[in-house]
């Protein structure tokens, strides 16, 4: 019999729910499989970076399977529809009995996924495995078995679910018995956009192992101290990797439940506050697989679609370009732009700059980060910004509207991180670092800096104006 194991967001041999059925009968043929679709993933967005980082790891991956004695096949369809048939005549040469895959939950790929199964049906049997998850879609709902619309009530019932779950990580499989040296074809760089990744991420699941255990070990204990402040590496940087599943969440709960063994009980500390923002990964999740309009561009809350958007196209290029005038804005955006991450404080902070300054369409945000982000992710970037934007379940409601000034008096008090960003504010001293301007109109000093792009005061009551009125108009 012939098994295939289809690669898709999950770039890892240990713990792969899919990878480890595939190879649980000893006497099966075991071959892998990657589908490059590129014109797909320019629709979805995907940042040039995280082309190159998944072109990365499918080669790590590659020389790990073949370790094995598991050949791992590629090609390259334009789309997921093309993909769909080119598979089914792959099933049918290379005579495959059992397709194993793990699930995605975005609606595109669900989609393909159906189609697949419909077409193969006859011959081959598919196993798809609820893998990127630390609980399936659909298996924490309220009394009435509805998806949550509110964190909080659902991360309790997440915990208690939890741990009736079976939540262990598997091992990667060993290597297959009887099979002669495997071939390893180079694989073509994908016909897609690559850009460089820069030094901070390391390529490989082993890598990826190492930060985590290394987090784990020393930083966690002071996450809540520091997760917020963006000069301090104080959150794990651990997104890129879960975003193309070359770590699994049950490998980070089960690191932190062996460094941190009251992690569940103890819940003011590090190590609590850290499986929580797990938690909201998996929220968002649930959530675009409940209401799958969220894969559609469409807001959560329907009236948030009369807001009056502005069409400001400099104001947009000024904001993405990070020289709006703000320096905490402007420290973050350039950070986006050179590595492809940033900090979750300071996701919000641009987030709520645009919308809730700039009165721009969240879309517009949302689509850029996506062309950015190293660890873009559909469901996350979505949530993010839908939450940003007041537009999505559990907003911070319309009325709320960060600062951006005193965020970064907040969050960056003596502009460290700033100063690391913008240079043209290297003279600027710390008190004055988030207000240059005006110092530099005190101290007749001329700053190579933009001018505010938009008076945050002034922004602030338009926004609450179009808000009222959108929601008036509903
Ligand atoms: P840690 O603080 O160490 O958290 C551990 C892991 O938990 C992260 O790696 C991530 O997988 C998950 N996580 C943490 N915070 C969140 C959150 N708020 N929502 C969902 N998952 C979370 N995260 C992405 O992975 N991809 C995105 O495309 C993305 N876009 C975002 C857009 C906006 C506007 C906002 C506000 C947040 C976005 N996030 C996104 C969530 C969050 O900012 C990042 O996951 C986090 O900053 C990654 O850094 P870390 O790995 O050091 O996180």
């Amino acid at each position: 019999t012939t098994h295939l194991v289809w690669f898709r967001n999950d770039l890892r041999i240990t713990d792969n729910r899919a990878l480890h059925a595939a190879c649980e009968d000893p006497q099966a043929r075991v071959i892998a499989l990657f589908i490059a679709t590129p014109e797909q993933w320019k629709q979805h967005e995907m940042a040039p970076r995280q082309a190159m980082f998944i072109y990365q790891h499918l080669q790590a991956l590659q020389h790990a399977l073949a370790e094995r004695g598991i050949e791992l096949h590629y090609h390259q369809c334009d789309d997921f529809a093309e993909s769909v048939d080119w598979l089914k005549d792959f099933c049918n040469a290379e005579k495959v009995d059992t397709l194993f895959y793990n699930k995605q939950y975005e609606i595109n790929e669900l989609k393909r996924d159906a189609a697949l199964e419909k077409v193969i049906r006859e011959s081959v049997i598919c196993h798809a495995f609820d893998d990127s998850l630390l609980l399936p879609p659909g298996s924490v709902t309220t009394g009435n078995n509805e998806m949550y619309k509110v964190y909080t009530p659902f991360r309790r019932a997440f915990l208690s679910r939890l741990t009736e779950s079976d939540s262990r990580s598997l091992p990667a499989p060993p290597a297959r018995e009887n099979v002669g040296k495997v071939v390893m074809h180079r694989l073509m760089p994908f016909d897609y956009p690559l850009a460089d990744i820069g030094k901070d991420f390391a390529i490989g699941e082993e890598a990826a192992r190492n930060q985590l255990r290394s987090f784990c070990r020393e930083q966690v204990q002071d996450y809540l101290e520091q997760r917020d402040l963006p000069a301090v590496d104080g959150t794990s940087s651990l997104s890129p990797y879960l975003a193309i599943g070359v770590l699994s969440p049950r490998q980070c709960l089960n690191r932190l439940r062996t460094e941190c063994p009251q992690v569940l009980e103890k819940t003011d500390g590090g190590a609590f506050g850290w499986l929580n923002e797990l938690v909201w990964r998996e929220f968002y999740r649930h959530l675009i697989v409940a209401w799958p309009k969220l894969c559609k561009h469409k807001p959560f809350v329907e009236w948030t679609d009369n807001v009056r958007w502005r069409h400001a196209p400099e104001e947009l290029q000024a904001w993405k370009d990070g020289k709006t005038g703000y320096p905490i804005v402007d420290a973050a955006m350039r950070q986006l732009n050179a590595t492809g991450w940033m900090h979750n404080r300071l996701r919000m902070i641009v987030a709520s700059f645009l919308v809730k300054d700039l009165l721009i369409n969240w879309r517009e945000g949302e689509r850029y980060f996506m062309s950015q982000l190293l660890d873009g992710d559909l469901a996350a970037n979505n949530g993010g910004w839908q939450w940003g934007a007041s537009t999505g379940t559990d907003a911070a409601p319309y009325f709320r509207i960060f600062n951006p000034t005193t965020q970064g008096e907040r969050f960056d008090k003596a502009g460290r991180f700033i100063k690391a960003w913008v240079p043209e504010l290297a003279d600027v001293p710390e008190r004055d670092i988030h207000q240059p301007h005006r110092w530099a109109e005190k101290h007749q000093r001329v700053l190579d800096y933009p001018l505010p792009v938009i008076d945050h005061a002034r922004a602030r009551k338009d926004t609450l104006a179009a808000f009222e009125a959108a929601k008036n108009r509903s």
